[in-house]
């Protein structure tokens, strides 16, 4: 029992501690802030780079990236009554879980700098993270590999639409691959049936009221049908 209550008690000291180094000012090497049309702000950016100094050209043009697309993701993925996250902070980490580059939750992307050190030009994962801070679900249920789809559609569709798309494997990949396979799926769906579906199925998901079924009531297909489709119309040459 006193174990118990022991652990979480010395955790949460450790976070409040890491917590006050990442509010320190000295240790922020660049801060921007998003703005919009009427120039009220709606991002304000503070990176740090304190763990990887190296990075710090890297991680100002990060925080410029941010406040630039921040308003676009924003309008992309805006929904009734929602009010995007006003804070980000941005951190390097050496240590990261395997195959991890990035990660953000709860006002901060946290990013692996060792993984930048080899993917110097891998701006799109900036716009990967951003769009998890728009996405905001909170507590909502949804589908991680829907979560992940989304993220890497906006970085896709919207900010890298020339780049090569990864070659289709339809004997292994499905629609709950996530990341860049989704991602194409929903850019498919877009161009075929509904060109607002995921302006509609974020909606939904933020709502906390995502079902399977949406993809039926919003295509007139079922999402294993429009997988199937998607696959044929894929194998066919251009
Ligand atoms: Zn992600």
């Amino acid at each position: 029992m006193k174990l118990k209550i022991f652990i979480p008690a010395s955790l949460l000291t450790l976070s409040l501690l890491a917590a006050d180094s990442d509010i320190d000012p000295v240790a922020v090497s660049w801060t921007g802030a998003a703005t919009n049309a009427q120039g009220e702000v709606m991002l304000q950016v503070a990176v740090n780079t304190t763990r990887a100094p190296d990075l710090a050209d890297w991680g100002s043009h990060a925080g410029e990236l941010c406040t630039e697309w921040y308003p676009k993701i924003c309008a992309l993925l805006d929904s009734e009554g929602f009010v995007p996250p006003k804070h980000l902070r941005i951190k390097f980490r050496e240590q990261m879980p395997p195959g991890t580059p990035a990660a953000t939750g709860g006002g901060v992307m946290s990013i692996s700098a060792d993984y930048i050190r080899h993917h110097t030009n891998d701006w799109g994962l900036v716009v990967h993270e951003l769009t998890h801070v728009v996405q905001d679900y909170g507590r909502s249920q949804n589908p991680g590999w829907l979560v992940e789809g989304i993220a890497d559609y906006v970085r896709l569709a919207s900010f890298e639409p020339q780049a090569r798309r990864p070659r289709l494997h339809p004997e292994r990949d499905n629609y709950r691959a996530g990341y860049k396979v989704t991602a194409m799926f929903l850019e498919w769906i877009e161009k075929n049936h509904d060109p607002h579906f995921v302006h509609k199925i974020n909606a939904a998901m933020r709502a906390g009221r995502y079902r399977p079924e949406l993809f039926t009531e919003l295509t007139g297909k079922p999402v294993d049908d429009l997988w199937a489709d998607f696959i044929a119309a894929s194998a066919k040459p251009a």
